[in-house]
């Protein structure tokens, strides 16, 4: 059998009929740049979220830059994040002109440790941006009590959780200001680049609506110094297709993951993914962890199961930033979550055969 580790394809057969007028109507009105879809999408995603605003943009660095810009929090301050994330959070703060300032996660979530979070406020800091990794939403309500205590912003990455639940709310709907990535392979996804901010604040969604079009509301006056960094109508007018179908598939994908865990927590060398009783993890990726990696998905490759690390280099060890004086041992539990994680296949389409033969085939390697 061959297992994809995601597959688009099967999404698209499932939603053609409703994708392909969608699409058509975008190519015959011609409206390609913030177009009716956009606005259409933007209110369905604030709704979806529990938000009262949602601002389509060109990505989900975008998304994470904006939200730093429309804070005015640049140069000279420091933003607190998770040394285990995808490198666009901290890219994003680099590109804001921020100082990024790491700290380690909580082990059995692989999220940012809120009382580490608490030692590296100084008074620089500005903004706390946790980053609910893998689909489980960060411990939210001390980091708030945090940002309340210290008047700092919390910016939430809820690029990998969409639809995700945190003591009944969404993501996104915690922040001052949320970034969210509309990457295809995202649980809500376009078919290129994308990216959305949400936010409960009416004047921070109007500049940031402002911003991302060249900071201009009426045509040719720029009211300050924005960026082209919009949401293509074509991909508003696709995600608020696949919006519709958001919490079937985050569904699904904690069935699938339901499946896995029953069936790898017989596995004595396998570490299953630990859920919170207080949310609702929506399972972007499904990750164990393993003692002898590297055999385990070789063995696996041969069996027709790809599997992929998220992700093999932490940030702080990455050659792009040399420059931040990081260094091997800093955060030691992000190293060794590094050394040990796999991500198995996992996408709402997958089927519990597959699912079924995934663990099968873990099983007879360890046998
Ligand atoms: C995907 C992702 C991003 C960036 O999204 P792009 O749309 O690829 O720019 C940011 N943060 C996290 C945690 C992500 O997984």
């Amino acid at each position: 059998m061959q297992v994809p580790f995601i597959d688009l394809k099967a999404q698209f057969a499932n939603l053609e009929s409703e994708l392909m007028p969608a699409i058509r109507q975008v190519l015959e009105q011609t409206n390609f740049i913030l177009g009716k879809p956009v606005e259409e999408f933007e209110k369905a995603f604030a709704a979806y979220s529990e938000c009262d605003h949602a601002i389509g943009v060109a990505s989900g660095l975008d998304a994470i830059k904006l939200a730093l810009r429309a804070l005015d929090i640049g140069p000279g301050d420091e933003v607190i994040t998770a040394a285990n994330t995808f490198i666009a959070t901290v890219l994003g703060i680099s590109a804001a002109g921020a100082k990024p300032v790491l700290v380690d996660i909580d082990e059995p979530t692989y999220n940012l440790d809120p009382k580490l979070v608490a030692a590296a406020i100084t008074p620089q800091t500005k903004a706390i941006m946790p980053v609910h990794l893998y689909g489980q939403p960060a411990d939210m309500e001390p980091l708030l009590e945090l940002a309340r205590h210290h008047g700092l912003a919390i910016i939430e990455d809820a690029s990998q959780a969409h639809g995700a639940r945190y003591q009944g709310r969404r993501v996104g709907s915690f922040g001052a200001v949320s970034a969210f990535s509309l990457y295809p392979g995202k649980n809500l996804g376009a078919y290129g680049d994308g990216g959305v901010i949400t936010t409960r604040n009416p004047e921070l969604a109007e500049k940031i609506a402002v911003m991302r079009n060249y900071g201009s509301k009426v045509k040719y006056y720029h009211l300050l110094k924005g960026e082209n960094s919009r949401l293509d109508t074509l991909h508003a007018a696709v995600c608020g297709v696949k919006l519709k179908h958001l919490d079937e598939g985050n569904a699904k994908r904690r069935e699938n993951a339901r499946l896995y865990t029953e069936k790898l927590s017989t596995i004595p060398e396998i570490r299953t993914p630990f859920i919170r009783p207080d949310v609702e993890h929506v399972f972007h990726l499904y990750v164990i962890r393993v003692p002898d990696r590297e055999n385990l998905m070789a063995y696996l490759k041969d069996k027709g199961v790809p599997t992929i690390i998220h992700y093999p280099i932490p940030i702080h060890l990455q050659e792009a930033y040399q420059d931040e004086g990081w260094t091997a041992g800093q955060f030691p539990l992000t190293e060794k979550c590094a050394d040990e994680i796999v991500s198995l296949p996992m996408f709402p389409e997958l089927s519990p055969e597959q699912i079924d033969y995934v663990t099968d085939c873990i099983a007879d390697y360890y046998k």
